[in-house]
């Protein structure tokens, strides 16, 4: 594939932007593949990417019920950090948003990466606790973060109203090589790049079932027909369930939509991440000048992927204190996400009960984040066909023993 340039740009102006190839093709599947990856989302494809790139595994397939990244990975608010408090979480997301950093040079496709640094403010004490005690473990895991006092968060924020009559902030934990990335363009660079080594990319196309042999598994069953595989990655997030049942095996997850909205377009702003965990809400301007605003969690299971009325009420009632222009603000879109999550808030990369089937699932509200060390930890499990120093802590075994990975505290509001 010709690689993307300004020279490009300059040539394809000059001929009317006739000659620009497809970014990935469509092919009918093959009977079978070494590596078939469950869902082309941003995991699925980053999986698919760091096989080839990492280990040469190029006779791929990515399968996808509907159109890749239609999934979360596409209905994301895009925050990333890596500020978490447990050293195997800190590992990893450390990784991801490392790897982010120079994603768009390696993918030859721009994601839009803005460091622009991530706020989390404190409005409890307790809170003002609980982010020193993660900057500390952060200093000593390498992750760059610090504590800053309220007048910081002013400066870094001037939008913001901190002497709030019931929550007035106190501080917050700052991450200044957070920030945001363009989600479609995550999807769309790991699909190009997958394309290009050769994988095939295979969309409206359900997985309907799991076929196995022996305890290991042979292929799955297609709304495309049979397909033969070596080895299976199940990478669905609020389906993993489904799949897990497909492949005779049950997991610690629950299902239920995420919600999201934005707003019309404003003037810049705001040029730094905000989440504010006690009032339960977080926003972030988009490079459009749309103020992208996240809330909880639906408090019931569910497979929807719409919104609801009642959440958006609930969001901009707890941001207007904080933020008191959200209540001159017309609301554009709203929109929900299946998130899949886990008793620890804390992903599971891990071997399954079934031989040579993996799962990658379990980043609930914050996996946006996470989708290069994400794939680079499954990919390297896949390949050698055990969890290698970044997966090993996230095994499904940890449920059983106990062993959590406890980051309810840093995910407790998502992202
Ligand atoms: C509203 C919202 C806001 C969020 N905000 C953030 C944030 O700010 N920061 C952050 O880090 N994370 C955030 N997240 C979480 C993040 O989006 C997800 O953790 C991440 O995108 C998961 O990626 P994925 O590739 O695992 O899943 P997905 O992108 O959901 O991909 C899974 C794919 O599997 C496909 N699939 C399912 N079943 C089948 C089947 N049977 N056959 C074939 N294909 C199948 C689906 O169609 C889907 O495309 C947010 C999520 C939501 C919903």
């Amino acid at each position: 594939m010709r690689r993307y340039s300004a020279f490009a740009i300059a040539r394809e102006a000059a001929r009317y932007h006739t000659g620009w190839e497809r970014a990935w093709t469509s092919p009918v599947p093959k009977k079978k593949y070494d590596v078939i990856i469950v869902g082309a989302g941003g995991h699925g494809l980053a999986t698919a990417y760091y096989l080839g790139k990492n280990f040469g595994i190029t006779n791929v397939a990515v399968i996808e019920k509907g159109w890749l990244g239609g999934g979360n990975t596409g209905r994301n608010t895009t925050i990333i950090r890596s500020n978490y408090l447990e050293d195997d979480s800190a590992a990893l997301f450390e990784k991801a948003r490392s790897l982010y950093e120079t994603l768009s040079q390696d993918l030859n496709y721009n994601v839009m990466f803005s460091p622009r640094g991530v706020l989390m403010l404190a409005q409890t004490e307790h809170e003002v606790r609980g982010w020193k005690r993660t900057a500390q473990a952060n200093a000593y895991q390498g992750v760059e973060t610090e504590y800053v006092d309220a007048k910081r968060v002013k400066e870094l924020c001037p939008i913001m109203n901190i002497e709030g009559p019931r929550y007035p902030v106190l501080g917050a934990l700052w991450q200044a090589r957070g920030g945001t990335a363009r989600h479609d363009a995550v999807a769309w660079g790991y699909a190009r790049a997958c394309s290009d080594m050769g994988m095939d990319i295979i969309q409206k196309c359900e997985v309907t079932g799991v076929t196995s042999e022996g305890g290991k598994v042979t292929g799955v069953e297609t709304t495309k027909g049979a397909i033969g595989c070596d080895k299976l990655g199940i990478v669905v997030a609020g389906h993993s369930g489904v799949l897990a049942e497909m492949a005779g095996f049950r997991l610690p997850v629950e299902s239920m939509a995420l919600q999201a909205l934005v707003s019309e377009p404003i003037k810049p702003c705001m040029d730094v991440v905000v989440m504010a965990n006690t009032v339960h809400g977080y926003m972030s301007q988009s490079d459009k000048g749309e103020m992208v605003i996240g809330g909880g969690t639906d408090g019931f299971l569910n497979y929807t992927q719409r919104g609801s009325f009642h959440h958006i009420e609930e969001t901009i009632r707890a941001l207007i204190e904080t933020f008191p222009m959200v209540s001159r603000l017309k609301m554009l879109r709203q929109w929900g996400g299946i998130v899949d999550m886990t008793g620890d808030r804390s992903p599971i990369i891990s071997p399954t009960p079934l031989g040579n089937c993996f799962i990658n699932c379990g980043w609930g509200t914050g996996g946006f984040k996470a989708i290069p060390g994400s794939g680079w930890a499954m990919a390297d499990m896949m390949a050698k066909g055990t969890p290698g120093p970044l997966a090993k802590g996230f095994g499904l075994e940890r449920f059983r023993e106990g062993r959590f990975i406890d980051e309810s505290v840093a995910a407790g509001v998502a992202h």
